[in-house]
């Protein structure tokens, strides 16, 4: 973890940024917390890729599976349309 304060002259670090600095004094900080923030930045900039892409893809699927829905609502229209038409047409035929 970086620290707020610095090590030597007790010095508040954090920045408008929102990250803790090496203070002005030459007080560094650690060195593990910082690959550690780059690490945490590195996993957090992978998530938010594959959030995105994710998002992208199912949005695909998502859509997808509304055409089906909207074109199985049709079929089963047309089935029971062609079901009724051909009834009366059958009855037609037969009165004639
Ligand atoms: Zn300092």
């Amino acid at each position: 973890m970086s620290q707020l304060y610095c090590g030597a002259c007790q010095n508040y670090l954090m920045g408008s940024d929102g990250e803790c600095h090496d203070c002005s004094c030459g007080w560094k900080q650690p060195i593990e917390s910082r690959n550690e923030s780059g690490e945490i930045e590195a996993l957090r900039q992978r998530v938010a890729e594959l959030e995105a892409k994710l998002t992208q893809e199912t949005s695909g699927y998502i859509e997808a599976l509304n055409q089906c829905t909207i074109n199985a609502d049709r079929t089963v229209r047309l089935q029971s349309e062609l079901f009724y038409v051909t009834r009366d047409f059958n009855e037609l035929k037969r009165s004639l």
